[in-house]
């Protein structure tokens, strides 16, 4: 069994990147990882994006992320989100995702500005989303997120419920629904981590026949800094990638995911 080196097992270790040269050099070392990966999975880059995951940096570090060449960024919360896009209104390329659970009283703001939603997870939600989505004239790309490790503190729908989740989700025309979403099992154990990848694709792979007209499953949002290697092997389509490419984050992964343990 393959073990993870030390900056996938630890992606606390990545130093801060502060110039537009540290950015190129960690967007260079994250995607021959990514070439790595689809190498030995036999696949084709091209069919991987990353997603770079701009949470906690500030603007300053975001405009240098940008230099670098990164034209979209996944962001946790709303609010946070919402307040970049305005800042930086003037980069007009730019693409913002909600990657983090949403509360369906910060519906209106994703509808405003972003692009894609990664974190569906409830029948209320898309229909908030699609009430404000109608009013704005928009429509948004949007990601089922799976709770594929068991534990209680992960968001997501318990992969027994998706199939009749996506069968409801044609109800909401202002969704373009690309796919399914997961956040892995935060261990070093390998083949644990891999399971949870290789839960999405196998539930993914058994609705995509049946799925109704409209909705899309091609698409595998999963795989972080410290796992995206695995992911990548087991089919990823979308990685989110934070620290690897901004460098370790002030704010330790429990005060995003309430309930997380410790590492
Ligand atoms: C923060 C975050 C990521 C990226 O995590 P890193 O360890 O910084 O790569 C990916 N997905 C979600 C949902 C996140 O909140």
């Amino acid at each position: 069994m393959r073990a993870l080196s030390d900056t996938q097992a630890r992606p606390g270790c990545h130093p801060p990147a502060a110039t537009v040269e540290d950015f190129r050099r960690n967007l260079a070392a994250v995607r021959a990882r990514i070439d790595a990966a689809c190498r030995r999975a036999g696949r084709d880059p091209a069919g991987v994006r990353l997603l770079p995951v701009s949470k906690t940096v500030d603007e300053a570090r975001i405009r240098l992320a940008y230099a670098a060449g990164c034209r979209e960024f996944g962001e946790n919360r709303v609010q946070e989100a919402h307040g970049k896009w305005e800042a930086m209104a003037d980069l007009a390329d730019l693409r913002w995702s909600v990657i983090g659970h949403l509360q369906t009283n910060k519906a209106g703001l994703v509808a405003r500005f972003a692009n894609e939603f990664h974190a569906l997870d409830s029948l209320r939600v898309a229909e908030a989303l699609e009430r404000r989505l109608q009013a704005e004239g928009r429509a948004l790309d949007v990601f089922v997120q799976v709770n594929t490790s068991g534990e209680t503190s992960k968001y997501g729908l318990p992969p027994e419920n998706v199939p009749a989740f996506v069968q409801a989700l044609p109800a909401f025309p202002a969704l373009r629904v690309r796919g399914l979403m997961t956040l892995a099992l935060f261990s070093g154990e390998v083949e644990r981590v891999r399971r949870c990848f290789v839960l999405l694709r196998t539930l993914r792979d058994r609705l995509r026949d049946g799925a109704p007209a409209g909705i899309g499953l091609d698409e595998l949002s999963m795989g972080m800094s410290g796992d995206f290697d695995i992911a990548i092997e087991e089919g990823a389509t979308v990685v989110r990638v934070g620290q690897a490419i901004f460098g370790v984050r002030a704010l330790p992964d429990r005060y995003y995911w309430p309930g997380e343990a410790q590492p």
